[in-house]
């Protein structure tokens, strides 16, 4: 292995390089830390460009910036997924982040009061660490999903592009979230759809620029402030959406019925090869998307600091019991809106005066 191969010692060392670790990056650079982000992507924003085809954000432009740079356009518009990851490109270009792109750290440990990570043959040195890697690294899939027969055409959402991928027949969507209700309406148009599960509440307003305008900035405002690790409410609040889906912003269940999915209880298991559901297996199932959301991988960070659900023991972003490692962009890791970009950009701006200056 190399030692450091590029830039030498490090204060801090963000490893991902998404919105969440470019925010941070930001507010590390203003205060002059010699620092350097590693993305596992070959792109800045492939995280976004990765997701499928025609996803729009539901926060409205004027909410989608990073610290120092508004996003561009109307503020009231919805950007797509490629509006932002080209973004961030820009972003990182403009404030001149030190990114190291397609560099994927496969091990992070601690020697002699340091931090190293090591990526294919090449390690990086640093006092600090912040892992920004995201909450949607892996799949949270069902141990039947492999019992489907070979037939069936299966992918989780953070596979689904577009309806091309699809055989011909039906296609059942597990889990009613956002992303299963977008899905299931796009591909409603060109298959037969069935979704299973029931939502977790819906918006009570038509999204849109009308709700952009007076209906989101209470959202946004209750997902920063209001609903928080620091409020009783809050804590009560994030233990229910760590497990359950959002309530549905955009596409809701009666767009669903109007356009003609049908509505089936959660599916429990596989029986033949087919998916089960209220105790019998369903036929004619040609496809299944798991819109069943993710689950943490940090099997790669040595220090022992996860819970026995494998999140890490923080708060507001600071590890517990591990100096110097810190956390970003987790699901409710401190707000309900933390896996955001108006959340992950708040949280940055608190955790970059939290960092100590590393000898
Ligand atoms: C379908 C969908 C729609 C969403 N819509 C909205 C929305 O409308 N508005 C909103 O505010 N939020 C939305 N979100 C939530 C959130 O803003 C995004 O998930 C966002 O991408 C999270 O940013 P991040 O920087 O925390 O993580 P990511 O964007 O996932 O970035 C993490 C980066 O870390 C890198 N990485 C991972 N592991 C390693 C490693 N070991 N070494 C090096 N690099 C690594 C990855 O390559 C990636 O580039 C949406 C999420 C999804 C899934």
């Amino acid at each position: 292995m190399n030692t450091n191969p590029s830039p030498g010692t490090l204060d801090t060392l963000v490893i991902g390089g998404g919105q969440a670790g470019l925010a941070m990056g930001h507010y590390l650079k203003r205060q002059g830390r010699r620092f350097l982000i590693l993305d596992a992507n070959p792109r800045i924003g492939d995280a976004w460009r990765q997701r499928w085809d025609t996803l729009r954000l539901f926060t409205p432009a004027k909410y989608d910036g990073l610290p120092g740079m508004p996003f561009p356009g109307d503020g009231l518009s919805f950007p797509t997924k490629d509006e932002v990851a080209d973004y961030l490109e820009t972003y990182a270009a403009t404030f001149d982040l030190p990114v190291l792109s397609g560099i994927r750290v496969e091990r992070l440990w601690r020697e002699q009061g340091r931090y190293v990570a090591a990526s294919d043959g090449r390690r990086w040195e640093a006092g600090n660490v912040v892992v920004a890697t995201g909450c949607t690294q892996a799949p949270r899939l069902p141990d039947f999903a492999p019992d489907l027969a070979p037939s069936i055409v299966q992918l989780h959402s953070s596979e689904y592009r577009n309806p091309g991928q699809l055989r011909d027949g039906r296609v059942l969507v597990v889990g009613l979230g956002n992303s299963g209700a977008e899905i299931a309406l796009e591909v409603s148009r060109t298959h037969p759809t069935v979704v299973a599960g029931k939502p977790g509440g819906e918006l009570p307003v038509r999204h849109g620029r009308n709700a952009a305008r007076f209906v989101l900035p209470v959202v946004r405002f209750l997902g920063l402030y209001v609903l928080t690790l620091d409020t009783p409410i809050g804590r009560k609040a994030a233990p229910h959406k760590l497990t359950h889906a959002d309530p549905l912003i955009r596409t809701k269940s009666k767009d669903l019925a109007a356009a003609g999915v049908e509505f089936v209880p959660r599916v429990t298991g596989v029986q033949d090869g087919r998916p089960v559901v209220a105790g019998s297996p369903l036929d004619d199932v040609s496809n299944v998307i798991w819109c069943t959301g993710y689950r943490e991988s940090f099997d790669w960070i040595e220090p022992q600091v996860f819970d026995g659900g494998g999140r890490p023991r923080q708060h507001r972003g600071v590890a517990a019991d591990v100096p110097g490692l810190f956390f970003l962009g987790e699901e409710f890791m401190f707000a309900a809106a933390s896996a955001t970009l108006p959340g992950s950009c708040r949280d940055a701006k608190y955790l970059a005066s939290k960092i100590p200056v590393a000898s």
